[in-house]
């Protein structure tokens, strides 16, 4: 397959291509377009077929279900069974931005994209393309991030490229992600509503909406013996081709374990994810600052294009810095310990 890709600024929208880009949405066919948390992989929500064109283009298991987008509040009742008080505060205060809720689903929507489920994850993006488009293609879009199963999720459009050129009709390049971290899921069919994924809207963030909220106990850990309640959250994912491991203490010893270590590297090719304050510091073949440590939004921004970047080098070892668990930060450590299969060093 042949794929056409276009350049839209949010700023100015060009209406044609939108409705050009609906257009193979209605017919059943697959199209990538930028959100303001990373880029998407999107399809027809409420076709079967066009979910099952998602998991193929992105060589994802079928038993990890889709988000389905919407661009306003009035698409929500027609595909949920109900909508509980506690999500239409938090649509009030989140949407559109950076959050997904998981709710019971109507019969509009098809297992198929649910994974099975008689659950479905929502969220309405803040992008204005997004919105367009999801507008254009008759209000429900279904997209997962835009890069094969198990990699990094794309911040750019070069990256969507790299992954699903000839997989895809077309690829809609937005410019930069201003988040760079997939939205927040929080579940609102469970007694207390919970946290499945962290993300840009912390916990904190929540809490002046909800009274209470309970957090997946396998987010930050991986020992707790239970499977995760986001299906997709137990694959491995967002993951660099080189082996990666976290390593946590203070500066210095971290400094110092990390540059022992990429010595004894023999003649594999090392990197490291430092901070503005460290990196010059790194003896390893490759070092790349992620920012600023206490600007926590820059390096969630940057996380996922460093990633590829070590890819795109061929680094074969790699080691990171690790970040405090509070906050944004909660939401970076939970990808960088996934995309390190759960490889934390702690040095004291
Ligand atoms: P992605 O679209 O790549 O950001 O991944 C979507 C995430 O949402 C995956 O981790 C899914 O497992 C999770 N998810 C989607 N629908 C549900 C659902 N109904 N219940 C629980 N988790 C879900
Ligand atoms: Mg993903």
């Amino acid at each position: 397959m042949d794929t056409k890709i276009v350049k839209i600024k949010e700023g100015h929208i060009d209406g044609a291509l939108i409705q050009e880009a609906g257009a193979i949405l209605k017919a059943g066919g697959l199209v990538a377009f930028p959100t303001e948390t990373v880029y998407g992989l999107g399809g027809d929500a409420l076709n079967p077929l066009s979910s099952k064109k998602i998991y193929a283009a992105k060589g994802r298991p079928s038993d990890n279900p889709l988000i389905v987008h919407i661009a306003e509040f009035g698409a929500l009742a027609p595909i949920v069974r109900e909508i509980p008080e506690n999500a239409r505060k938090l649509a009030e205060k989140f949407w559109p931005g950076p959050l997904t809720m998981i709710l019971y689903k109507s019969d509009l929507v098809p297992y198929e994209t649910t994974g099975g489920l008689d659950t479905v994850a929502i969220r309405m993006p803040g992008n204005r393309i997004a919105r367009e488009l999801i507008r254009a293609a008759g209000g429900y879009v279904a997209a997962p991030s835009a890069n094969r199963s198990g990699r990094p999720s794309p911040t750019l459009a070069k990256y969507v490229a790299q992954d699903l050129e000839g997989r895809v009709e077309m690829i809609i390049d937005g410019g930069d992600v201003k988040i760079g971290l997939e939205s927040t899921i929080v579940d609102l069919t469970s007694d207390k509503p919970m946290v499945l994924r962290p993300g840009y809207v912390t916990r904190q963030d929540l809490l002046e909406v909800l009274p209470e909220i309970e957090e997946d106990s396998t987010l930050m850990r991986d020992d707790s013996g239970q499977a995760p309640r986001a299906p997709g959250m137990k694959y491995r994912h967002y993951a660099p081709k080189g082996d990666l491991t976290i390593v946590k203490g203070v500066e210095e010893k971290v400094l110092a374990y990390i540059n022992a270590q990429c010595e004894k590297s023999g003649n594999k090719k090392t990197g490291v994810i430092g901070t503005d304050a460290t990196v010059r510091r790194y003896d390893a073949d490759v070092c790349k600052s992620v920012g600023c440590r206490e600007d926590e939004e820059a390096v969630a921004r940057e996380l996922y294009r460093i990633l590829r970047e070590f890819d795109d080098e061929d680094v074969e070892v790699i080691y990171a810095e690790a970040f405090d668990d509070s906050g944004i930060g909660q939401a970076i450590m939970n990808r960088l310990l996934k995309a390190a299969g759960h490889k934390l060093v702690e040095v004291f």
